[in-house]
């Protein structure tokens, strides 16, 4: 596992870990929401705009060739980050989100009325409210798969709504709230047998464990740059080569084509077809560096550590008086989970022990994290919630620990 003394020496690479709040030195403990950058990430997109910024793809002069090139470079990058089967699997977006929505757009003339996608009730919205339009658009039907007293992913509950209507089945690798991580080959595999389309939403794992879309059997997965500790604005979808060839485009405009005439067009083929218009260079090319950050300390050596820090905290949670946790349940070591700690304690709003903790240098996040039917679900409005990362130190985990037993007292409450 990462010794604290590796762990001091990657923070040294993360400028912004310094800050103070007042006095306090920062706890950054939001890495959920997203996660800092290395220098390495920072200077890689800073010195692609010194030395090679030009449109890419259509230029024949010095710095076209090299901003395609670097862009290139990085969809070959991120296809073997991820196991693609071909590099033209990578379709570079936005972000998760409109990975999804492209995928939600793009699949809907597959659906009839009647059809049924199947979700979990662990979606984060970027994977439930594109699902809730096209199904509503369609005619079809949003169904959800509910969890176990573990908070688990509840197989029976999967056998029993997977029928041969189920066109679609878009589940999480990880949940933002609770960590629950489902052993989704098991799920996609059965998804198979009626023919479904299986989609997941790998955001949150992708920076935390190694991640395979062959091993899983997916169809498609989507992920954000900036919560592997890459720029903001930039983001992943792979798709299966035959599907995203079968599929029509999203956006329409420059650089999607083959040809245009005056009332159609021959549409380029994946990944082009799906990214119209001038593309984020620069993002991407720092994709690549946080990629070869994370992939230099080991995704086998992130999961473990984090899952320590994580299971730490929650142990901890869990002895202070008031604190109620909403975490996946399982205690032995090599128990899969997220690097999330969510909660709430009695009788104090989440907003005001963030804003507390906030006062003692402590940053969580307070709110239904984008998961507002999971929250109904739990029974409850709201939770706090401390998201860890390989750059967190134990010392980290007891400050905020600290801090935490001590929110009444800081409210005057008891
Ligand atoms: N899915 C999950 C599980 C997430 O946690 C997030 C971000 N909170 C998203 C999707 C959306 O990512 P983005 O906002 O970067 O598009």
């Amino acid at each position: 596992m990462l010794s604290q003394a590796e762990v001091r020496e990657i923070r040294k690479e993360f400028p912004i870990l310094t800050t103070k709040v007042g006095d306090k030195p920062l706890v950054y403990l939001d890495n959920a929401a997203t996660t800092q950058k290395p220098r390495q990430v920072i200077e890689a997109e800073a010195n692609y705009y010194l030395t090679a910024n030009a449109n890419p793809h259509r230029g024949a002069h010095k710095l076209a060739n090299m901003a395609t090139e670097l862009y290139e470079n990085c969809r070959r990058q991120v296809a073997k980050f991820l196991h693609a089967y071909r590099v033209n699997e990578i379709v570079f977006t936005k972000g998760a989100t409109e990975s999804l929505n492209l995928l939600a757009y793009t699949l809907a003339p597959r659906l009839e009325p009647g059809d049924e996608i199947l979700i979990s009730i662990l979606e984060h919205h970027a994977n439930l409210i594109p699902w809730q339009y096209i199904a509503r658009e369609r005619g079809a039907k949003l169904r959800y798969l509910y969890l176990d007293e573990k908070l688990e992913l509840d197989w029976s509950d999967y056998l029993a709504k997977l029928n041969e209507q189920t066109k679609i089945v878009s589940l999480t690798a990880c949940s933002n709230v609770t960590g629950t991580r489902p052993d989704l080959s098991k799920y996609f595999a059965k998804a198979k047998e009626f023919g479904a389309v299986c989609i997941t939403d790998s955001t949150q794992l992708i920076p935390h464990a190694p991640f395979d879309v062959r091993e899983l059997g997916a169809d498609f997965a989507v992920c954000s740059s900036h919560k592997i500790y890459g720029p903001m604005g930039t983001g992943v979808l792979w798709g299966r080569y035959e599907l995203l060839e079968s599929m029509p485009p999203y956006h329409y405009g420059g650089d999607m084509i083959e040809s245009v005439d005056e009332q159609s067009a021959c549409f380029a083929r994946p990944a082009s077809r799906f990214e119209a218009g001038t593309v984020n260079v620069g993002g991407v090319v720092g994709l690549g560096a946080a990629l070869d950050f994370v992939s230099e300390i080991g995704l086998e050596n992130i999961d473990e550590y984090e899952r320590h820090l994580t299971e730490l905290a929650l142990e901890a949670v869990a002895q202070i008086k008031g604190c109620q946790l909403f975490s996946v349940a399982g205690t032995s070591p090599a128990y899969l989970r997220g690097a999330v700690v969510p909660f709430s304690y009695e009788g104090i709003h989440p907003h005001d022990v963030a804003t507390v903790l906030n006062e003692q240098g402590v940053a969580v996040r307070a709110g239904h994290h984008c998961a507002e039917p999971l929250h109904r679900h739990l029974g409850v409005n709201s939770t706090c919630r401390a998201s860890f990362s390989f750059y967190n130190t134990e010392e980290e985990v007891e400050r905020f620990i600290e801090a935490l037993t001590a929110v009444p007292k800081l409210m005057g409450l008891r």
